[in-house]
């Protein structure tokens, strides 16, 4: 069966080229060490370096995509793909009951410090609203 990057990829009129410079696009591509908690043919799923909360786990496409703000119509499966696993790995770190967070930054005064889209699914605690 064919794999959902390759359903994508000609929704989104093609792969974005990755960057060598992009410290994710590195640990998608293994140069820099990781221990992914699922690894699949369009995204990653790895352990923030800093956590802000108990669990903290960042779910990455493989592709380089800048942020959210580069998203269109034809990456629809890979957003559905992101949420999948997240709900996926909240029930798996014991979160799903109480509740969580999934959230991604967009530029700077966005929170945002690495340009390759990812989002933050963090629980383990309550957060409030809005964010500071
Ligand atoms: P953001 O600030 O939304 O762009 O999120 C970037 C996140 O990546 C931060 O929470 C960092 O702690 C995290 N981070 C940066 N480098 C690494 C790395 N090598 N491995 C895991 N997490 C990282
Ligand atoms: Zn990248």
């Amino acid at each position: 069966m064919a794999g959902l990057a390759s359903i994508i990829e000609p929704m989104s009129g093609g792969r974005r080229p990755r960057d060598p410079e992009c410290v994710f696009c590195r640990i998608v591509a293994s140069e820099l060490p990781s221990s992914p908690l699922r690894d699949d043919d369009c995204l990653i799923a790895i352990r923030d370096i800093a956590p802000g909360a108990p669990t903290h786990i960042l779910i990455l496409p493989r592709e380089h995509i800048p942020s959210a703000a580069d998203l269109t119509e034809g990456d629809g499966p890979l957003l559905g793909r992101v949420f999948e696993v997240a709900a996926g790995l909240a029930r798996s770190e014991g979160i799903a009951e109480r509740g969580y967070r999934v959230v991604t930054n967009v530029g700077t005064w966005g929170g945002q410090t690495v340009d390759h889209l990812h989002f933050h699914l963090m629980g383990g605690r309550s957060f409030s609203w809005p964010p500071g």
